[in-house]
């Protein structure tokens, strides 16, 4: 008889999770996964994908408006949000069928409830069962942050109901200057809400470049959109279906919805580490883990948004995939997570990748910049008044191109080939021997000097 009832129990069945049972399942291991909510996760069901979905939805407002330039008579159009909501609904219920029946294609089977750990090898299910592995990963992702107790914080809504809102606000209200608030900005302004974006700093998108930072500013606040910062918000009262939002500063401002976006935790409540003895990485709540995805347990590993290191999907799927090849595969892989790209899917949207000039000035002695903010060619016909921004960032002693930065529409498409060359330590001067290809944006990125 077999020591374990199973040799991968998975604890989450989101983007990492999934991928490491299917590949630790392809190695002929038999592997359990536990889901408590929707296979698929944070990424499917609430994130990456219903936003993405939400972001194109959006930016149909922007291509009427900018369809007269171009000749075009569009008689009276209107929007009916919940059209896109069941649309979108529809669309997350397909994804999770997929990813479910990947996951039992794989050989894996799904226990649709919560688990915990009992031991170190040993889960407790919510249905009562218990079940003991050999390896266990814990790939429970994240939750939305709620920031201090403040009066009339339950008023306040997350992400995670801003996905199911059964009515469009006219206007909304949005704490935070990250990646969420501002994709939701974009979102609700793009289907005509009036939105206001709060923050505490002094500009949004801390840790971008800070061109990068002004740009998308100056480009939302062009749009309406209006941005406060300096301030928090103190308190939220209710009236009826109004709010009334109260601000640090003294000032408040009635709306329809007030939303937060001031960041995720990692869901390590509850999970039953201390019984096992795993520990948590003090610096930033996240399970702790070493290059290997190894919690402080050795038969334990954590991977993606619950080990708190970088929360993006494509991560959590490395992460899986290199864990299982590792236990599983006999191929050790440790994942490299220098120089990742990523976008912040506002509108205009924002490709990074690489250093910022105030990282790169911190780390090499000599920067070279090269900056381009030019007026893309379809304004010129639609009228509309937006600019883009493309920015590298380059080491001025070996040439190496360490960072790029766009700001500007399909920012991110452009920016995920650009990475390849910034990750295979690409120079200033392969990006100048690279023929434009014309009429583009992206161009710029090979003529500028
Ligand atoms: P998750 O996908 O969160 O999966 C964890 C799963 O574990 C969940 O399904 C949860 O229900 C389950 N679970 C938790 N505890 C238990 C338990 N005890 N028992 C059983 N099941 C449990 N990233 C990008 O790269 N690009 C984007 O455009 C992007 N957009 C985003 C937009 C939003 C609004 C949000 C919130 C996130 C976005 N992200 C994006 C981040 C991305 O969604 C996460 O980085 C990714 O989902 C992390 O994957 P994971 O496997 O670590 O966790
Ligand atoms: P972010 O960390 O991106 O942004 C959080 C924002 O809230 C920051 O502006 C932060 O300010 C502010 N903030 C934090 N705490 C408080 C507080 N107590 N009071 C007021 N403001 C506060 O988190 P998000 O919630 O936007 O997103 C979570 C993560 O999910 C992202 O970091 C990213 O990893 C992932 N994600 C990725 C996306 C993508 O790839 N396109 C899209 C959405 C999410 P400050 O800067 O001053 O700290």
């Amino acid at each position: 008889m077999a020591e374990f009832d199973v040799d991968l129990f998975v604890i989450g069945g989101g983007s990492g999770g999934v991928r490491a049972a299917r590949i630790a399942a392809g190695y002929g291991a038999k592997v359990m996964v536990a889901e408590e909510y929707r296979m698929g996760g944070t990424c499917v069901i609430r994130g990456c994908v219903p936003k993405k979905l939400f972001v194109l939805g959006s930016h149909v407002r922007h291509e009427i408006a900018d369809a007269a330039g171009f000749g075009w008579t569009i008689p009276e159009f209107s929007f009916d949000w919940s059209t896109l909501v069941a649309n979108k609904d529809k669309e997350i219920a397909r994804l999770e069928g997929i990813y479910a029946a990947n996951v039992e294609k794989s050989g894996a089977r799904i226990a649709k409830t919560r688990a915990v750990l009992e031991d170190a090898h040993t889960l407790r299910l919510l249905t009562g069962e218990t079940v003991t592995a050999k390896y266990i990963l814990i790939a429970t992702g994240g939750a939305p942050n709620h920031g201090r107790e403040i009066p009339g914080i339950e008023h306040v809504i997350s992400s995670n109901e801003a996905f199911h809102l059964t009515e469009l606000p006219k206007r909304i209200v949005i704490q935070g200057g990250g990646y969420i608030a501002l994709e939701f900005a974009g979102i609700f302004a793009g289907f005509g809400s009036d939105v206001t974006v709060i923050y505490r700093g002094d500009n949004i998108l801390r840790g971008f470049d800070e061109d990068v930072r002004k740009h998308v500013r100056a480009e939302m606040e062009k749009q309406g959109i209006t941005i406060i910062t300096g301030c928090t918000i103190d308190k939220v009262d209710k009236h009826g279906k109004e709010f009334t939002t109260h601000l640090s500063s003294g000032s408040s401002i009635a709306s329809d919805q007030v939303m937060f976006a001031i960041g995720r935790h990692p869901n390590v409540a509850n999970l039953g580490l201390e019984k096992a003895g795993v520990a948590i990485n003090p610096a930033n709540g996240g399970i702790a883990v070493d290059e290997w995805s190894k919690t402080s347990v050795d038969n334990i590993y954590a991977i993606g948004d619950v080990t708190h290191r970088l929360n993006l999907t494509p991560v959590a799927i490395r992460e899986g995939h290199a864990f299982a090849d590792t236990v599983f595969g006999k191929r050790p892989v440790q994942v490299d997570h220098a120089t990742i790209p990523t976008a912040v899917f506002s509108q205009p949207e924002v490709g990074t990748v690489g250093l910022t000039e105030a990282q790169a000035r911190a780390q090499v002695s000599h920067v070279d910049i090269y900056k381009a903010d030019f007026r893309p060619i379809k304004a010129t016909m639609s009228g509309r008044d937006t600019r883009v921004l493309m920015k590298l960032v380059v080491d001025g002693t070996t040439d190496r191109v360490l960072g790029c930065h766009i700001v500007g529409d399909t920012a991110a498409e452009i920016v995920q080939a650009v990475a390849i060359a910034v990750k295979m330590k690409a120079t200033k001067a392969d990006f100048d021997a690279t023929i434009a290809l014309h009429p583009t944006a992206a161009e710029e990125l090979v003529t500028m000097r």
